[in-house]
């Protein structure tokens, strides 16, 4: 399980970790995708949330988790999860749909607050394709995508007022998993600033330090 806030570059590791590590890598977003998009009763609810800009409530996540996970799925070949669980409650229903298999390993990937407001607030996406960019990196031609031609913007949920108030709902909802965790011995620390590479590599070390028999 990869923990850290909105920015560190979770999902991007987590997909690597997956590919790495031969798991398959879980994202809540892709979940909600996937189910919705195969039309289960969890799926369609949880969209009709998302369609309408909402958060899509705990008991929805949660029966959607537990779907995925299964019996005859990625529970019994092993799973990369990133993104889930975001509060205390869910990390323990999370204990409770895994049962006996148990969670190998948690890992923080900690980026300071004034990275990933920058990453965060500096991000601009095409209208059109959802390409990401960054003020930093912007598309060759006046803020029009090089894939697709179409408006490169800043999104709503992206200005520095918006950024804050998630991050502060990040410390008050997620930082207590991060404790949770560190009590019951599974937690790993990993830095997550600097070259995606150098990060990556990081978090290799970590998951083989864990288990140095079975290194992959
Ligand atoms: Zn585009």
């Amino acid at each position: 399980m990869l923990l850290g806030k909105q920015g560190a570059g979770k999902g991007t590791q987590a997909a690597r970790l997956g590919d790495h590590f031969g798991l398959a890598h879980l994202s809540t977003g892709d979940m909600f995708r996937g189910q919705a998009a195969s039309g289960t009763a969890f799926g369609l609810e949880a969209k009709r949330y998302m369609d309408e800009g909402e958060l899509v409530p705990d008991e929805i996540t949660l029966g959607l988790v537990e779907e995925c996970l299964a019996p005859g799925g990625p529970l019994d070949d092993g799973f990369v999860l990133d993104g889930f669980p975001r509060t205390l409650h869910q990390a323990m229903e999370l204990d409770r749909v895994i049962g006996d298999h148990g969670l190998d390993l948690a890992i923080n990937l900690e980026v300071p607050r004034e990275i990933v407001l920058d990453r965060l607030a500096g991000r601009r996406v095409c209208e059109n394709c959802h390409r990401v960019y960054h003020v930093n990196m912007p598309p060759t031609v006046n803020w029009t995508c090089d894939t697709c031609g179409g408006h490169v913007v800043q999104r709503d949920d992206d200005t520095e007022e918006a950024i804050d108030r998630r991050l502060e709902l990040y410390e008050q909802e997620t930082v207590p998993i991060i404790e949770y965790y560190r009590a019951q011995g599974m937690l790993a620390e990993v830095d997550g600033v600097g070259d995606g590479d150098d990060v990556f590599d990081r978090l290799v070390k970590a998951v083989n330090e864990r288990f140095p028999d079975d290194t992959a």
